[in-house]
């Protein structure tokens, strides 16, 4: 058995452990971020935050698909009262959106709110800027702030590089903030030039230590909006850098929980239970290696939902499609199939446990990964 658990090992063993750049803790509703915290998942609902009852039914698909945080957009005084009574129907904070007015702010504050979104270089009055932090310091209510490449003050727009001129936007805003007497800020540096977003935020990270929300900004249509997230939030996951994440897509916000969820998975920054490694197919392979790995993964999401206990654990599934590479894989996988001509060799913790026959091979790789969550 020891033996098995060293091999099993191999893996997760050999994966880098990144380590997080320092930031101070930020509370926002029951979610604590930054320090050693999990990297939070957020999303925006895109109902009318004025409908209740849709922006409600929204949010609770988000909540269960994983989503940690969720903002809606207070475009009116409807929307900051409607806060109250969405916060009464749902478990995550809730974050409220806000540009260009300082009464919505403090509306959405009093509607307690678990954190607003502002972005300082809208709101052209300062007193009344200093107003809502001060209101915010008095209830406990975090700020963000959202800093975006296509509205920076005029001060920093003469800064060659985007890049540079976010990044001193930033600073000037924590700055500002930091004489009213208010630290419990979160900052987002948004550009949908990946390369400027990246930059802008490696840059701020070496001069504070404020949480960092990452994303990038109008990235477009489903692929677009992955690729682009990938990279952009990617990068940084990888460079230690990033506290809450969004993956931000022209389309339904439940992609953007399922891509989030890979990227921090991909980058080691979290867990949700199985991985699944699986071969890219080429002519060697006799087997349906695409159908199979598609339903191992649809078993496993439904395993997932049904027995909690799997996001507990990171077991690696390898799906391998030849006797060429397939092995190698397997072996090092927690559990792994390599297929030949019409069978499959199961491999746990490095060995050859069983070989199956093609059409029971999904259903043997599933008990036994059930099998290893039960033990
Ligand atoms: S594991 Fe085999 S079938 Fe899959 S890509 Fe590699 S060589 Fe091809």
């Amino acid at each position: 058995m020891e033996r098995r658990q060293r091999r099993c090992q191999t893996l997760r063993q050999n994966k880098i452990m990144i380590k997080r750049r320092k930031t101070r803790t930020v509370l926002i509703g029951n979610v604590r971020i930054g320090a050693g915290h999990p990297v939070a998942i957020q999303s925006m609902t895109n109902t009318d935050t004025r409908d209740v009852k849709a922006t409600v039914a929204q949010i609770k698909k988000l909540e269960k698909a994983g989503c940690d945080i969720v903002r809606v957009a207070v475009r009116d005084m409807g929307s900051a009262l409607a806060i109250k009574k969405i916060k009464e129907r749902i478990r995550i904070p809730l974050v409220a959106d806000i540009h260009f007015s300082p009464s919505l702010a403090l509306a959405a504050i009093e509607n307690r709110a678990d954190k607003i979104r502002i972005n300082p270089g809208n709101i052209q009055d300062k007193a009344r800027l200093a107003e809502v932090i001060a209101r915010a310091k008095t209830r406990g209510t975090p700020i963000r702030i959202g800093i975006n490449s296509g509205s920076l003050p005029k001060e920093v727009t003469s800064h060659k590089k985007a890049a540079g001129g976010m990044c001193r936007a930033a600073l000037k805003y924590i700055d500002f903030f930091e004489k009213c007497k208010f630290s419990n800020i979160v900052v987002s540096l948004k550009s949908s030039d990946v390369p400027s977003m990246i930059a802008a935020y490696r840059e701020l990270s070496t001069k504070t230590d404020v949480p960092l929300h990452l994303g990038v900004t109008s990235a477009g249509l489903p692929m677009d909006g992955i690729v682009k997230s990938s990279v952009g939030i990617g990068s940084l996951l990888c460079d230690g850098i990033g506290d809450t994440v969004r993956v931000s897509i022209t389309g339904d916000p439940l992609i953007e929980i399922d891509a989030a969820k890979r990227i921090l998975l991909a980058s080691g920054r979290r867990s949700f239970g199985p991985e699944l490694i699986a071969c890219p197919s080429c002519g060697r392979c006799q087997v349906d290696i695409v159908r199979i790995t598609e339903e191992v993964d649809r078993e496993l999401q439904k395993f997932v939902n049904r027995h909690p206990k799997l996001k507990e654990k990171h077991q690696i599934i390898a799906v391998m499609g030849c006797e060429v590479n397939g092995p190698g894989e397997a072996k090092q996988a927690d559990i792994g199939i390599a297929f030949g001509k019409n069978r499959g060799a199961i491999f746990e913790g490095g060995k050859i446990v069983k070989v199956v026959e093609v059409k029971n091979a999904v259903k043997e790789l599933l008990s036994r990964i059930m099998k290893g969550v039960h033990e």
